[in-house]
């Protein structure tokens, strides 16, 4: 018997210059026994509604994949809640097979992550966001499923001193969260590379918790990181009461993001330290590696950390321009056994 009830929509998200209707699909949820007004009813009596989408940046097909599977699992299961899931949010960068999209589509940001909430007047990036906002402003939990790269740790990213949020990015289960700090409490950093328009924190200003899962892999299909995912989507939802079953509780480390990037001040070629692993604890002044003259084999730079942490991201693409980051160390605020 089918426990949960499954509809789709076909939304428009803008339009191309050509005239031709930007598309994408919205699945919803809700239990097999509702009708759209009792489900309604449902929502406004209180039981949650939580929005889940995928690539937003179109490479990072993980969570596309991980909507997929979680669709045919949810199927299954009795629902108490609203599920919202939009597996492909950016249709550009998605049949790109890239993170952002070429200015030809939007002068104003070519990353459709930091233009929420959008603009249904702006560029169209913000008309796409702003289209999508109608749904994210229902919901009473957010997750924008995203991956990183094989060089990267799987990680959940929450805003800083949010327990709700934390609690959903405790639920996601990756062994490492990472808290960010926004607005005034954030970097210049984050302020020049406009983070304030990410959904999460968008999100957050309007008072729904929000959590960015960093699956790794991008282009390939990867069954770890798709697993991950959906387990992870799973523990939220009974974070939530919005299936049954038993809360499963990580082992997890949570360290501070945007600290302790290391980047290299010549080019070269970048071998990494072999010895070492995503995860790694590892302390100050660690060597992360060599950059080398590939001509002259000279070594030019040896990288080290000027900082104890997680070792959360080390590059692998070999052949590097200074200022280029090589590491990323994550500045562990607590251990949870
Ligand atoms: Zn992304």
């Amino acid at each position: 018997m089918t426990e949960t009830e499954h509809t789709s929509e076909t939304v428009t998200l803008a339009r191309l210059p050509s005239g031709v209707s930007l598309t994408t699909t919205v699945h919803t949820y809700r239990p097999a026994s509702a009708d759209a007004d009792t489900a309604a009813d449902a929502t406004t009596a209180g039981s949650p509604t939580l929005y889940i989408q995928a690539a937003q940046h179109g490479r990072e097909v993980n969570g596309t994949e991980t909507l997929r599977r979680f669709h045919e699992r949810l199927l299954e299961v009795p629902l108490s809640g609203t599920i919202v899931a939009v597996p492909v949010a950016n249709p550009l960068t998605f049949d790109r097979v890239s993170y952002t999209a070429p200015e030809t589509f939007d002068s104003v940001n070519s990353n459709m992550n930091r233009v929420w909430p959008g603009d249904a007047d702006g560029s169209l990036h913000q008309r796409m966001a702003a289209t999508l906002w109608e749904y994210v402003t229902q919901a009473d939990a957010i997750v924008d499923l995203h991956t990183g790269s094989p060089d990267m740790y799987p990680h959940v990213v929450y805003r800083e001193g949010d327990d709700r949020a934390r609690e959903l990015a405790s639920a996601f289960g990756t062994d490492l969260l990472l808290s960010e700090e926004a607005n005034d409490d954030a970097s210049e950093e984050w302020h020049r590379r406009g983070f304030a328009g990410k959904l999460r924190v968008a999100a957050a200003g309007e008072d729904i918790p929000a959590v960015t899962p960093e699956l790794a892999h991008n282009k390939q299909i990867v069954e770890s990181a798709v697993e991950t995912g959906v387990d992870g989507l799973f523990n939220v939802c009974r974070t939530l009461e919005l299936l049954p079953g038993n809360i499963i509780d990580h082992d997890q480390t949570v360290a501070r993001n945007h600290l302790g990037k290391v980047t290299t001040p010549e080019s070269g070629l970048f071998r990494p330290e072999p010895a070492l692993e995503l995860g790694d604890l590892i302390s100050a002044g660690t060597t992360l590696g060599t950059v080398f003259d590939p001509a002259t084999y000279e070594p030019l730079v040896t990288a080290t950390t000027e900082r104890a942490g997680l070792l959360y991201a080390l590059t692998k693409e070999a052949t590097v321009v200074e200022g280029e980051a090589l590491a990323s160390v994550a500045l562990v605020r607590e251990s949870e056994n």
